[in-house]
């Protein structure tokens, strides 16, 4: 499945923060090979090591996907990842590979840029919400919390804490906290929407922030927690816009800019700051 294919009625994408190539794999010949072959249905996963040109190797994700028609060469904060149609030959990719070797250290150099920290018991001495890093105060417990007092975020956990249940804790806590915002934003947007949300549900989605599915179902990136506020508010809106008119169509933007005047200004922001955002969260969150 591509990164892309969960988008419903409306999604927002960061530009530029999957970056991929593709190309059209097979002619006639390989079209009739493919009619006569059954297809293998599963997706098939492996990895392999490629040098870059500056003698680095890097680990190379390969998928062998048989709805996919084309290769596709994809670089994401986690890393290279070679997608082959059903009937394409490992040698094929290795070639796609080849020819791209320039593009991939760049969009990978891209991404080292943006590494962030993973998070460590007892080392980890900020933490990153709404905008802004708080300082983070860690305190002997027995289960896995945490939990914000005042101006300090307060991780709560016993030594020998493993990084799964730290890791689930943190995500407890980001999930709280942008409920919390979604609930203080909400209310001002419905009296206006045709129907409200069915349920508002929080993700970690790969290169989106938000969509709306045809049901009624808003889902917004976890990362969005990490957002400067007003950002975040703005893809709420954009989700809930889509309420009205399930597409980004000029009558789409007007109800977007009634409700939000400065929706361009965030939408800028994601395009800065996106990448690095969920690069933070995957750092934190594994
Ligand atoms: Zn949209």
């Amino acid at each position: 499945m591509q990164d892309r294919d969960d988008a419903r009625v409306g999604d927002i994408v960061v530009d530029g923060a999957l970056a991929s190539l593709q190309r059209r794999h097979g002619g006639p010949l390989q079209l009739i090979g493919r009619l006569l072959a059954p297809r293998p249905r599963t997706i098939e996963r492996d990895s392999l090591s490629f040098t870059l040109a500056d003698g680095r190797d890097v680990e190379v994700q390969r998928v062998r996907n048989p709805r996919a028609r084309r290769l596709k060469l994809s670089v994401d904060e986690r890393g290279a990842r070679l997608t082959l149609p059903a009937r394409a030959s490992l040698v094929s990719g290795q070639r796609f590979l080849v020819e791209h070797r320039d593009w991939l250290s760049a969009q990978l150099g891209h991404y080292a840029d943006v590494a962030a920290p993973p998070l460590l018991l007892g080392v980890t001495a900020e933490l990153p919400l709404r905008g802004a890093q708080w300082p983070l105060d860690w305190r002997p417990g027995r289960f896995a919390r945490v939990q914000q007092e005042g101006d300090v975020i307060v991780f709560t956990a016993g030594e020998r804490a493993s990084q799964a249940s730290l890791q689930r804790a943190l995500r407890d806590f980001y999930e709280s906290q942008g409920r919390a915002d979604v609930g203080h934003w909400l209310p001002r947007y419905l009296a206006t929407l045709p129907r409200p949300p069915r349920r508002i549900a929080f993700k970690r989605m790969t290169s989106q922030w938000g969509s709306l599915s045809p049901d009624g179902n808003v889902v917004l990136d976890l990362s969005l927690v990490l957002a400067r506020p007003a950002s975040f508010e703005y893809v709420l809106v954009h989700e809930l816009c889509h309420l009205i008119h399930g597409n980004h169509s000029r009558s789409f933007w007007r109800e977007v800019e009634k409700r939000f005047p400065d929706w361009r200004d965030e939408r800028g922001y994601f395009r800065t700051e996106g990448r690095r955002l969920k690069a933070t969260l995957r750092a934190l969150l594994g």
